[in-house]
């Protein structure tokens, strides 16, 4: 099934050609070493990174070296959570989440509880939105950070970023943020944005895979260096600059900056085109989260009268998903969908579709003929 049409998109991208294509000479010919100062090659291989970093700033309004590189949102993830923790002392420590972070964000708390941390889940409502005022509720002398999910990644919801960051301001919190989802497609811009940290990688924005970055706001407390080495990166994160990866990162934000106005309206339009046509047309569909506050690019439904696994199969020419990468390769419910309140049916008759750079209208409106074709 090699044509299969790819809506996958919430999963991770196709690369773009052009930043495939800007990464091809630092494979190549341009393999020096960044931290290599006594010639050409880590001098070039150094002036690449340094690219990187500023068009990378570009995207989300900060400075240059409030960026770290990373292999990815999850690695940045870590950093952030354990490393602010790490950097707090002896004394009871305790961090504000939400229930439907990925599980990056999860998985480092839950491990963080086993060492006594404390942590307050906060729930959302039916559409998978956090009340700001539960986090406020929540905070307390002992809490030294609050960790929220910019967007979803299963169902798309988008959170009120401005106001908990004004409240973590207010109560001076640290707030680290995972945008995987909303980088390059949802403008940020931090010199408006009360956000302390943010975590996000390449291939969610047509980059290449296993390269992101932690943004850091100068004048914070940097969290403790989780990954010792070679002093790179401001000596925040050792190991040799993984150096093509980070000139497509760059690549790619430089794109999608260009892009993002555009892609925002255009992929809106899309959406809202399927979700509007499944709706009317298709008996027993509902759709899962915020039929407004979500990604441009995520849908998120659900079937009453067949399940995801029957759908999935019965229209092998997408390439669409039941849930987020990870939960399908367990096998578990979404937890996320549990936490808007949806049944153990209703889960199991959801799907997600992720539509990308890369999808031409033909592609859409076939999607949206197949998927309704059997209710005329
Ligand atoms: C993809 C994703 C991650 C994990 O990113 P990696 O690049 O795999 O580390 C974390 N959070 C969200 C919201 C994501 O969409």
């Amino acid at each position: 099934m090699k044509n299969q049409i790819y809506l996958d998109n919430n999963s991770t991208t196709q690369i773009d050609p052009d930043v495939f294509n800007y990464m091809l000479p630092y494979i190549r010919e341009k393999y020096g070493n960044a931290s290599s100062s006594t010639h050409i090659f880590g001098r070039e291989a150094k002036e690449a990174v340094e690219y990187a970093r500023a068009q990378i700033s570009k995207l989300i309004n900060c400075d240059k070296d409030e960026i770290i590189f990373t292999s990815g949102t999850t690695e940045s993830i870590n950093l952030a959570l354990k490393g602010t923790i790490e950097n707090s002392g002896n004394q009871r420590i305790h961090i504000i989440t939400s229930v439907i972070e990925h599980s990056a964000g999860l998985e480092v708390c839950k491990y963080l509880e086993k060492y006594g941390i404390e942590i307050s889940y906060i729930p959302v409502d039916k559409y998978g939105i956090i009340n700001p005022d539960d986090i406020k509720a929540k905070i307390k002398k002992e809490t030294v950070m609050v960790s929220i999910i910019t967007a979803n990644n299963e169902i798309g919801t988008t959170q009120p970023i401005a106001e908990i960051g004004n409240i973590c301001r207010e109560e001076n919190i640290l707030f680290h943020t995972d945008a995987a989802q909303a980088f390059g497609k949802i403008p940020i811009n931090l010199k408006y944005l009360n956000v302390d940290m943010i975590s996000f990688s390449a291939h969610k924005i047509y980059g290449p895979k296993g390269i992101g970055a932690l943004y850091i706001r100068k004048g914070k407390k940097k969290p403790a260096v989780q990954i010792h080495g070679g002093g790179q990166e401001n000596s925040m994160r050792g190991g040799t600059h993984n150096v093509p990866t980070i000139a497509g990162f760059g690549k790619a934000a430089e794109i999608a900056r260009n892009k993002i106005m555009n892609e925002f309206t255009v992929h809106t339009i899309r959406r809202d085109r399927i979700i509007q046509n499944i709706l009317n047309k298709v008996n027993g569909s509902f759709l899962n989260g915020h039929p407004v506050k979500r990604l441009p690019n995520n849908i998120n439904v659900g079937f009453r009268n067949i399940t995801n696994s029957v759908f999935i199969n019965k229209y092998k020419e997408f390439a669409i998903s039941t849930g987020s990468a990870c939960s399908s390769e367990t096998l578990q419910p979404s937890y996320v969908l549990k936490a808007i309140g949806r049944t153990k049916e209703e889960i199991n008759s959801s799907v997600r579709i992720g539509i990308g750079r890369f999808n031409t209208e033909d592609e859409i409106n076939y999607l949206i003929k197949r998927i309704t074709e059997d209710y005329k």
